[in-house]
């Protein structure tokens, strides 16, 4: 059993949490808004009213927080507290220089500390399903694994520090484009004539299947549990889609990369998010790409 002390209880964070507990392992859990506070309590979670008393005696430190400053500002305040040796992981999806900065203050404090985001949604932190991108040390992946393993399926160490960031960075660019590009494919298909299904059945099974076709398809009907099916109720919303492009292109313009159609598919899910898509799923773009016909 490891004692755990488990920051940011939000959508992922809350069921992160809860599964880190049903493992087995001590969770004392800390997040600003009190009602979430009284969830975790209702689970089993020892709910914390300040950061010096979630880290109290614990192995491990978890941040879920919603980007890179909230991350920096609440490990600043964590290496002030914990003791030299206490493992750091962040779970959160955050730019790469943010998680730069977190890896070396947690070194310059003697913390081991790894970066690990995560894909699979809500539904992947509750049913424990989530795939964990890590960035670190071997020794903090190798203390950390069996942590992420009971929040998760799929654990891939990506390299040292940030490397977890850039994995998912780069995964949710293919993934933003490839939604465009699907939704382009069946937008022309409907002009030639060609059924929705049509296209499906064949794209499914040619080159160009991929999972915003066969998993997240933009059209209701083929594959009956994407969100096109609910009215586009995420899923995976569209605001987060255009933090992770962003993302991108932030890490694309420091690297000096160009990367075209990923800055495309940001200036795309940016009109998407100003026109009123933000709470929708990121398939939803499909709609609005419809309508500039
Ligand atoms: P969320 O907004 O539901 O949760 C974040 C929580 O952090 C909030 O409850 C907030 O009160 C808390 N918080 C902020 N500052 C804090 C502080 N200083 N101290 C304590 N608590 C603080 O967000 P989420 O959907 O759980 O996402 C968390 C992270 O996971 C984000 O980086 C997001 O991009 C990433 N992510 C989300 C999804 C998803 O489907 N929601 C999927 C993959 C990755």
């Amino acid at each position: 059993m490891t004692s755990i002390g488990f920051i940011g209880l939000g959508h992922m964070g809350g069921p992160m949490a809860a599964n880190l507990l049903k493992a087995g392992h001590a969770v004392r859990g800390y997040d600003l808004v009190a009602e979430l506070l009284d969830t975790a309590a209702a689970q089993g979670i020892l709910p914390s009213h300040s950061l010096e008393d979630v880290v109290e005696g614990c192995d491990v430190v978890i941040t879920m927080l919603p980007a890179g400053n909230h991350v920096i500002s609440v490990w600043n305040q964590l290496v002030a507290v914990v003791p030299a040796g206490t493992l750091l992981i962040d779970c959160s999806t955050i730019d790469i220089e943010s998680a730069r900065v977190a890896h070396n203050l947690a070194q310059q404090h003697g913390c081991p500390s790894l970066d690990a985001p995560v894909s699979g949604g809500t539904s992947g932190a509750q049913a424990a399903s989530l795939t964990f991108m890590a960035g670190g040390e071997d020794e903090a992946f190798a203390a950390a694994k069996p942590l992420l393993q009971a929040m998760g399926k799929t654990i891939i160490h990506c390299g040292g520090a940030a490397m977890g960031q850039a994995a998912k960075i780069c995964n949710n660019m293919i993934l933003g484009i490839s939604m465009i590009a699907v939704s382009e494919a069946f937008i022309l298909a409907d002009k030639l004539g060609l059924s929705q299904q049509s296209l499906f059945d064949v794209a499914s099974v040619s080159s160009g299947q991929c999972w915003s076709l066969t998993t997240y398809c933009p059209v209701p009907g083929p594959v009956p549990t994407s969100p096109a099916n609910r009215d586009y109720q995420p899923g995976f919303a569209a605001a987060l889609m255009l933090k992770d492009l962003i993302l991108s292109q932030d890490a694309a313009a420091t690297a000096g990369v160009t990367t075209s159609l990923g800055h495309e598919a940001m200036a795309l899910y940016q009109r998407f998010n100003d026109a009123g898509g933000t709470a929708k799923d990121f398939s939803a773009i499909i709609e609005m790409l419809r309508k500039s016909q």
